[in-house]
C-alpha cells in the first residue's frame, strides 16, 4: 500500500485485499516475509534511540516484526478498530487481554457457551489469581445486568454461540459494560469482521482465533485482540514482555488468508443455510440450530447486527447419541474433527468429544443433546455435502 492510499474510502473486501501492506524500497507486489528475530542499526545512537523508543522501529521479533505489523494493520482496518495485537493463538489473545486489563478481586461475566479452553482459562488459570467469573445465559440480558457488581472489568460473549447459534445482543451488552465501568469483549471468530464488526456495534475489544475463518484453510495457529490504542498498548505491552507473539510466517498465512475472506465467508454462509433448510425437513431430523433459518428465536437480532449467519450449525437427529453417531460414521468426505473455520466441511459430536467432559447435567443445562451433531460447512459443492449426510440420515428415517 501507498502510505497516502486512500484506505479511508475502501469498503471492506478492498480493505481485505490491500490495507496495511507499506511496500519497501523492493517495491515487491506481494505481501513479503521478513523471517528474522532481530534487526541492525546504522549506528550505536540510532540503536539507542530505537531501544528506547524515541524513534519508531523494530528492535525484536518478540514486541514487533515487519510481517506480524501488516496483518495487525489489515485486521485493524477490517475490524474498524484503532489498533491490533497478533498472538501465537486464540487462547493466547485471550490471555493477554485478561493479563492486561484483570487484578486480584476483579470479576468477568461471561456467556455460559463459550469455547471450552475459555472456560478452563477464565475458572482454572485466572481463578488462581482471584479472578473470578460468573457465566449467564447468551441472550438472557436481565442474567447479565443481575452478574455485574462493582468488581466487574470485563463482559465476555461469543456470538453466535457454538454449537447452538443463539446470538448475543451486542448494543445491549456494550451499554450494560459502558453503565457498568467494565469493558465488553466479543470472540467474533465465527462471523469475522466479514459478517459482524462488533466495534461499531459498541465493543471494546474484538478477539480472534486466526486459526478459524482468518486463516481459513487449516493451516496455521494464530490469534488477535482489535480495540482502542490506550487498552491495546496494555494487551502489547504483556505480548512483548511474556512472549506469545506470532510468529512471521503465521502472519503471512493469515494476511494471504484475509485476501478471500469476504468471499470466502458468502460462499460459507451460502452452503450453510442451503443445507440448515434442507436439514431442516429432514424426517430424521428433530431440530435444526443456525440463526439463518426463520424459526431461529433470534433471527431478527441476528440480521439486524450480521450480514450473514456464519457457516456452523447444530441439528439434533432421531435416536440419540447412536442416531448421532451412525450419521457421522455414515459419511464418506466430511472430515470427523472438532475444529471448525476451514474450506473442508467438518463434522462432530460435541455432547461426546468438544463437550465431554461435561457433567449430565452441565450439558443437559447447556443444549448439548446426544443426539446433537455440529457441522462447520466448508467449500465443497453443496450437493455433495449434502449427499454426504444423506447416506445416515436416509437410512435412520426409514428404520
Ligand atoms: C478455536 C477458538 C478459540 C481458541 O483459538 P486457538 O487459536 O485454538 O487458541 C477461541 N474462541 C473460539 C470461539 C474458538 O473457536
Amino acid at each position: 500500500m501507498h502510505d497516502d492510499s486512500p484506505q479511508d474510502e475502501w469498503s471492506l473486501e478492498t480493505l481485505a485485499i490491500r490495507a496495511g501492506h507499506h511496500r519497501t524500497f523492493e517495491q515487491e507486489h506481494s505481501e513479503p516475509i521478513f523471517p528474522t528475530s532481530s534487526f541492525v542499526y546504522e549506528s550505536a545512537a540510532e540503536a539507542a534511540r530505537k531501544f528506547g523508543g524515541q524513534e519508531p522501529g523494530n528492535v525484536y521479533s518478540r514486541f514487533t516484526n515487519p510481517t506480524v505489523h501488516t496483518f495487525e494493520r489489515r485486521l485493524a482496518a477490517l475490524e474498524g478498530g484503532e489498533r491490533c495485537v497478533a498472538t501465537s493463538s486464540g487462547m493466547a489473545a485471550i490471555l493477554s487481554t485478561a493479563l492486561a486489563l484483570l487484578s486480584a478481586g476483579d470479576e468477568i461475566v461471561a456467556s455460559r457457551s463459550l469455547f471450552g479452553s475459555t472456560v478452563s482459562l477464565f475458572d482454572k488459570y485466572l481463578g488462581k489469581f482471584g479472578i473470578t467469573t460468573r457465566y449467564v445465559e447468551l441472550s438472557n440480558l436481565d442474567a447479565w445486568e443481575a452478574s455485574v457488581t462493582p468488581n466487574t472489568r470485563l463482559l465476555f460473549a461469543e456470538t453466535p454461540s457454538n454449537p447452538l447459534s443463539e446470538v448475543a445482543d451486542i448494543p445491549a451488552l456494550a451499554a450494560l459494560a459502558k453503565r457498568s465501568g467494565a469493558l465488553l469483549a466479543i470472540d467474533n471468530c465465527f462471523l469475522t469482521p466479514a459478517l459482524q464488526q462488533p466495534i461499531a456495534l459498541g465493543a471494546d475489544l474484538v478477539i480472534h482465533s486466526a486459526t478459524k475463518y482468518l486463516d481459513g484453510q487449516g493451516r496455521a495457529i494464530g490469534g488477535a485482540v482489535v480495540g482502542r490504542h490506550d487498552v491495546l498498548e496494555e494487551v502489547f505491552g504483556v505480548v512483548r514482555t511474556c512472549g506469545p507473539c506470532l510468529s512471521p510466517f503465521n502472519a503471512w498465512i493469515f494476511t494471504k488468508g484475509l485476501e478471500t475472506l469476504s468471499l470466502r465467508m458468502k460462499a460459507h454462509c451460502e452452503n450453510a443455510l442451503t443445507l440448515a433448510r434442507w436439514l431442516d425437513q429432514h424426517p430424521a431430523v428433530n431440530k435444526v440450530y443456525y440463526s439463518g433459518l426463520e424459526s431461529h428465536p433470534q433471527h431478527s437480532l441476528a440480521k439486524r447486527q450480521q450480514q450473514g449467519f456464519g457457516a456452523v450449525l447444530g441439528f439434533e437427529v432421531k435416536s440419540g447419541q447412536e442416531g448421532a453417531w451412525r450419521v457421522i460414521d455414515a459419511t464418506q468426505m466430511l472430515s470427523i474433527t472438532g475444529n471448525l473455520g476451514d474450506v473442508k466441511t467438518t463434522i462432530t459430536h460435541p455432547a461426546t468429544t468438544t463437550h465431554g467432559r461435561l457433567s449430565e447435567e452441565q450439558k443437559e443445562a447447556a443444549g448439548i443433546a446426544p443426539g446433537l451433531i455440529r457441522v462447520a460447512v466448508g467449500l465443497e459443492s453443496q450437493a455433495d455435502i449434502q449427499r454426504d449426510l444423506a447416506r445416515g440420515l436416509d437410512a435412520l428415517a426409514t428404520r
